[in-house]
This record gives structure tokens, sequence and C-alpha cells, in this order.
């Protein structure tokens, strides 16, 4: 199993390491110290080395921090984590802080007088983040200072630094060579004037040199940072490894121990690309510090990595099919055991991944499988632990949220699924995602649209219900990469342009507190749309559907749906049946069968 559902947390080690942390604070003239979860790379995930905050305070969290001060200890974190930080932390030690509620400038500025310091760790914060507390203090005399990590002080059995072997992403996935990727990095680099851009940004750099790696968990990338030059050059500092099955491109690209990056920083000339919201402060302050321009810009392989190209849409649509039929293979394992109750969330979980592996093609699950059952499924971000473990029960509707990484591709989908028959209150509310749901999936834009512009018609049918759902509708999905990936989202915070070939979820869900939840989640990609015949001579974008599961047609009121969204669903349940037909076993057919039968 890639999941597993202990909880490592050990909250008796918390007062003492606390009591060490602030014994390098007082050496260090400190009166605070920022400990975060974020490691130098911003991703979701951290190495083991890179957990400071789980080993500080017992918190496992994937989002948060610490900040000690003499005599208080806050931890930030935000509404998923409420609960399960006081059941992880030693509570006469540390305080659970409600963030983002409550930000860490007004917090220091409430507890600290003028002149104060609080130490940071650079390479662990981006310059935005940093610009954001020193605003907010700006008046109250107290200063931010980067320092040595005392964390990494006390630790001294701290694991090493990953360094798992790299592998080759073959072009025929990839769609273009790393040659040609770099050429046209290049070229930017140069019509900005830019001399340099700095890339930190793991996913990236794998992306730029059509590398893979397993440094953490359930993102297939080798951590590291690189710097590009506009004479074409590429290096790439990691933690030093066999990079001999890589090979990628002659002397243009070479690789360097991690510990070289600062030096190397410094000798460059300006003016450097850096990207505020994911770069470390300590490279721009390095560069600043050497009197070399800083320009503010975005990470240059962010835009293109969106772009699928026609390979790597293609690897998605067989990744999507594979996994369709893991999917159809649990659904119907699901639909003949669930009545025969004691079914646990853990079982579905166990199961799912089971036939995910039975692919033989399964090289990661893309993140922790949420399997919410009744209550549970309110949570969004839920994660089964033996401790929270359900066992399903009578009326329940069960949230499914998973995905694979495989090699053509990375999936995600939610189904939600009764268990016996639904209250009519659930199928309401879920017919209405539904609508959103195929709202987004029929939806015509002219090019410049962006997510923010989208994102109401998946609420639209909730909305007329005074219902609504406290996420975004859709996030960017890597190419066997992060499953959570920029620019572009379909948000109303997101203003980035959609563009053909750019991957995202459709997942408008609804959740009582308490009560139950659902969610829908298909992901799709951006086409260009076929321009009908009484139409304007503009361009016109459309999107493609990639996952091809049937919708649980129990949980629907059909009258709810107008003849056009009964149609679309009609035609993608036809489409699920014949492109799994092949590909599923006998009884699992039986199911599918069943299951896409026209409302
Ligand atoms: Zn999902
Ligand atoms: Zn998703």
């Amino acid at each position: 199993m890639f999941q597993t559902f202990e909880t490592t947390a050990d909250p008796t080690q918390g007062a003492e390491r606390l009591t060490r942390l602030r014994g390098e604070m007082r050496a260090e003239g400190l009166d605070g110290f920022f400990v975060p979860r974020a490691d130098a790379y911003q991703g979701e995930y951290v190495a083991e080395c890179d957990a400071r905050l789980a080993w500080l305070t017992g918190f496992t969290g994937s989002a948060g921090f610490c900040i000690a001060l003499a005599d208080e200890a806050g931890v930030f974190v935000d509404g998923r984590y409420r609960a399960q930080v006081r059941g992880q932390v030693d509570l006469d030690a540390y305080t659970p802080v409600d963030w983002p509620e409550i930000k860490p400038g007004p917090w220091l500025a409430e507890r600290l007088s003028s002149g104060a310091k609080v130490g940071f760790d650079p390479w662990l914060h981006t310059a935005g983040e940093i610009a954001t507390i020193e605003t907010a203090l700006k008046r109250s005399g107290i200063e931010m200072v980067a320092c040595d990590n005392l964390v990494d002080r006390i630790w001294s059995d701290r694991p090493a630094p990953p360094a798992e072997p790299v592998v080759d992403h073959p072009v025929d996935l990839a769609g273009q060579t790393t040659a040609a990727k770099l050429d046209a990095l290049v070229e930017r680099l140069r019509d900005a004037g830019q001399s340099a851009a700095i890339l930190t940004a793991p996913d990236s750099i794998c992306w730029l040199l059509n590398i893979r790696g397993n440094d953490i968990p359930r993102v297939p990338v080798m951590q590291g940072v690189a710097i590009v030059t506009d004479a074409g050059k590429c290096l790439v500092f990691a933690t030093p490894r066999d990079f001999s099955a890589v090979a990628p491109g002659g002397d243009t690209i070479a690789f360097a121990d991690v510990a070289d990056f600062a030096e190397a920083l410094s000798e460059l000339t300006g003016p450097v690309r850096v990207d505020k919201a994911t770069a470390p402060i300590a490279v721009s302050r390095i560069l600043e510090d050497e009197g070399i321009e800083v320009e503010w810009g975005q990470d240059p392989c962010a835009l293109p990595k969106a772009r699928k190209n026609e390979a790597e849409v293609a690897g998605s649509r067989a990744a999507h099919l594979r996994d369709a039929a893991a999917l159809v293979e649990f659904l119907t394992w699901y639909d003949a055991t669930v009545t025969q109750g004691g079914i646990t969330e853990i079982d579905l979980v166990t199961e799912l991944e089971s036939q995910r592996r039975a692919t033989n093609a399964l090289r990661d699950i893309s993140f922790e499988t949420i399997a919410g059952s009744g209550p549970n499924g309110a949570i969004m971000h839920y994660r089964v632990t033996r401790e929270t473990n359900r066992t399903l029960v009578d009326g329940d509707l069960v949230v499914l949220d998973s995905g694979g990484q495989y090699a053509d591709g990375t999936t995600d989908i939610t189904r939600t699924l009764p268990v016996g028959d639904a209250g009519d209150e659930e199928r309401a509310a879920f017919t209405r995602v539904l609508k959103g749901m195929i709202a987004i999936s029929r939806a015509r834009f002219p090019t410049g649209v962006a997510g923010a512009h989208l994102d109401a018609l998946a609420r639209y049918p909730l909305w007329l219900a005074h219902q609504d759902f406290n996420h975004g509708t859709g996030h960017g999905v890597g190419s066997y990469l992060s499953v959570h990936e920029g620019p572009q989202r379909l948000s109303r915070l997101s203003d980035v342009p959609l563009e053909p070939g750019m991957i995202l979820s459709n997942e408008p869900g609804y959740y009582r507190d308490g009560a139950f939840g659902i969610r829908i989640e298909n992901l799709i990609v951006v086409t260009e749309a076929v321009r009908p015949a009484t139409g304007d001579d503009r361009a016109f974008l459309a999107f493609e559907t990639l996952t091809f599961v049937p919708i649980d047609r129990r949980l629907i009121l059909t009258d709810m749906l107008d003849p056009g969204e009964r149609d679309w669903l009609n035609s993608y349940h036809r489409s699920c049946l014949e492109k799994l037909s092949g590909r599923v076993s006998a009884p699992a057919h039986l199911w599918l069968t069943r299951a896409c039968a026209p409302l």
C-alpha cells in the first residue's frame, strides 16, 4: 500500500524540543523563530528531513507553521486541521492558532515590543510571504531577521536529504525534447532582456529536463533548483546522486551539488528572473547583496508546462481510461459488498488502491485517497486514520476522491456513492452539483476567458437553492507530475486566461457540516471549439472530458435536469460504456452496462 492509516505524531517530545529551540533563540539574541511546514521547494509534500514542524511540535498536517516565542509557541493551522492539531501537540507547550483568520504579523505585534527580533530561515520562506509579514509589522518596530535554521541545530538525528534515482521521462510521452524546451525558454529570456532565470520548483525542472524522480511521496520529482542562462546553459543543483541514466543534451545541461547553489547565484550578472511566489527569499537576497538586479517574474516553465502538447494529452487520455477501468472494478466490488454491511472507509481506500495496482502501471497514488462517509464526507480534505475510521451505514453518502500517478498521466477523480437509499435532500443537492459539473463540461467561451469567469457556472444551480461550496471549482493538473499544478485554476481568484492543452479538474461539491458531503470530479482539457454553422467568426474554446467513470444514477433526481443536461449525461455514459467495455472483467462489464443505461 502507498497509503497508510497511522498517525505518526509524537506530542511527548514537543515540550523538551521547544525548550532546546528557545536555548538556541537566546544564544542568537532572538525573541521569536518561525518553523514552517514548507521546505525550500514550497510543494505540498516534504521529505522526512524537511518535516521540521512535525518533528518539533508533533503536528503532521500538510500546511501551517509554528512561531516560537520565549514564553509562548503558536501553531498556526487552517480550518482543515483545527481538530487534528489539538490531538497532536502538547497543549501545555503549544497554542493552536486559527490561521489565516489570525495572521502572523498582528499576532507578533500583540506579543512583542519594539526592537524585538524574530528569526526565520530564508530558504523556507518566499519573498512574497516575508514582505507580507514585514508590512504588517511596519509600525511595531519588530524586525524579521534571516538566520540559520535553529531547528536543524537541535535535530541531532535528522534524516539525510533524499537522493533517489532519477529516470528519463521518454520524449514520446513528453512530446517535446529537452533541447526544444530549453531553446524556447532561452528565447523568452533574451526577449525580456534577462540574463538568467532561477527555477526553484522541482516539477518545473523535471518538466524542462524530461526527467522524473522519487524524492517525496505522491509527486514524482527530483528535488532541486536550477539556473538557466541566456547563453542556453542549464545548471541543476541537487543532492548528489547518479545522473548517468539521464544524460540530457550534451554540455548545455550540467548537475552540481545543491550546496554550491548560493555561490553560483552570486556569480551571475543581472537582470535575473525570480518568481516572488515560489522562490525562497534567500535567492533574491543573495543576488541583491551582490548588486545583481532581480526582476520578479513568473517561473518561466509554469505556462509552457501547463499547456499540454498533443503527446501529453494523448498520454492523459490513456492514463484516464486505465484508471477508469480500475474504478469500475472497484465500483462493481462496492455495490456487491456494501449491502453486506460492516464495510469501513479504510476498506474502500484499500480496495481502490489494489484495483489501481492491478493495472500494473501504477507508479504511486497522486494524493492520499479521501474516503469520507456520512459526516466525514463534509470534511473537504478528510483523510481516514485508524482513529477516525468509520463503518458505512445505511443512508450515508460516501465522497471518494482519489487519483493515480502513471508514466503517461496523472489522474484525479471524485465520485459520490450512496449506501442503501439516499434521502431526497441529498439527492436534490447531488443533482444541483451534477448540473454545475455538466455546465462546466459543456461550456464554450472566447479566448481570454479565465477561471474566474467560469467558476460561477459550476455554482449557479446551487446558488439558486441558496447553497454553495467553500473551495475552488477546479485546479490545474500535471503530466505525471503534481496533481495540483498552476497557474490556471477554475476559481474566482484566477485571472490566468485558459489556453488549449491546459488540464483542469471540474469538481463542484456541497457539504453539510456534521451530516454529509457531495463532490463530483472529472478532469477536463481545454480544446479549440468547433464553430457551429451560425457562430461568429471568432475563436472559441471548449473542454474535452478526460475522465470516463459513470455518475451514480441512483442519486439523480431526473426531473431536475433540463433536456440538454440529460442528453449530456446520457451521451457521457454511452462514451463510458464504449471506451471501457473491452477493458474490464465480465462482472464489471455487467455492472457498467447497468450503470450506463440512459436516463
Ligand atoms: Zn480530487
Ligand atoms: Zn482535484
